[in-house]
């Protein structure tokens, strides 16, 4: 579904994501864990073309995205992004924020857009949620809003930024278990998060990046149980 070849990226001098190769398999979960700073944003931002690719190439189902003459919002159609902020428009309710992409860009009529809105919030449990406008919703609430906004698009890769990162803790887990879902209906998804139990649990595959390099893979008992790089044991020791 991705692949991802020599991938670098620099703002100025200083070189952020250092060659990275990496290829994600259709309906595969892919866990990044890593220190602050280590690259593990940009490199989902230059997945979905958020950020341009100082050098290599990334492939979606084959086609090469990062060059000029691809058309960038048929690309990030594709490609579904919740970060951990969640952005949704402040000036629209709830079922606005869901519809507007999928009118507006997807050119559903407004009953097919509210049809499948209406099923999203079912799946995010936010159904009776869907006149009100975000800034009475918790921060939990507005992430599941955000996801639906995002899955409503009908995307066929999903990038979580930590997610969970700006919520309290008692809203982390309505939000996991949205994704969680994903994962077992065979959503492709890339996760950034510091949710290590969270982490073990969905994914296929984990992967510790630091210092702009994947420095270590595997599932999440090679990773967690048995790390095979100083640095990943450094980390972990941190963490768990
Ligand atoms: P992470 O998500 O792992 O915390 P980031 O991808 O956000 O890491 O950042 C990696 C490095 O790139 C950091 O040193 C950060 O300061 C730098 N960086 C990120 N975005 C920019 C930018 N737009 N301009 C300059 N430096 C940036
Ligand atoms: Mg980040």
């Amino acid at each position: 579904m991705i692949n991802v070849e020599n991938l670098s990226k620099s703002y100025k001098s200083v070189k952020v994501l250092k060659n990275l190769n990496l290829s994600i398999a259709d309906k595969e979960v892919v866990v990044i864990i890593g220190p602050s700073g280590s690259g593990k944003s940009t490199f989902l931002r230059c997945l979905n073309l958020l950020e341009n690719p100082t050098s290599g190439k990334i492939k979606i189902k084959g086609q090469i995205i990062n060059e000029k003459k691809v058309n960038i919002d048929e690309i990030r159609s594709k490609m579904g992004m919740v970060f951990q902020h969640f952005n949704l428009f402040p000036h629209y309710t709830v079922l606005e924020n869901i519809i507007h992409a999928p009118m507006a860009v997807r050119k559903q009529s407004r009953e097919q857009a509210i049809t499948k809105a209406e099923q999203l919030l079912e799946i995010v449990g936010l159904k009776d949620k869907k006149d009100v406008f975000p800034i009475t919703l918790s921060g939990g609430q507005q992430q599941r809003i955000a996801i639906a906004r995002a899955l409503a698009m009908e995307p066929e890769i999903m990038l979580f930024d930590e997610p969970t990162s700006a919520l309290d803790p008692e809203m982390v887990g309505d939000v996991l278990k949205v994704i969680q879902r994903l994962a077992s209906e065979g959503m492709t998804m890339v996760v950034v998060t510091h949710e290590m139990g969270f982490a073990r649990e969905v994914a296929d595959r984990v992967i510790f990046m630091a210092d702009g390099i994947l420095i270590e893979e595997g599932t999440p008992e090679q990773v967690f149980d048995n790390p095979q790089h100083e640095r990943t044991k450094q980390f972990l020791s941190k963490v768990i």
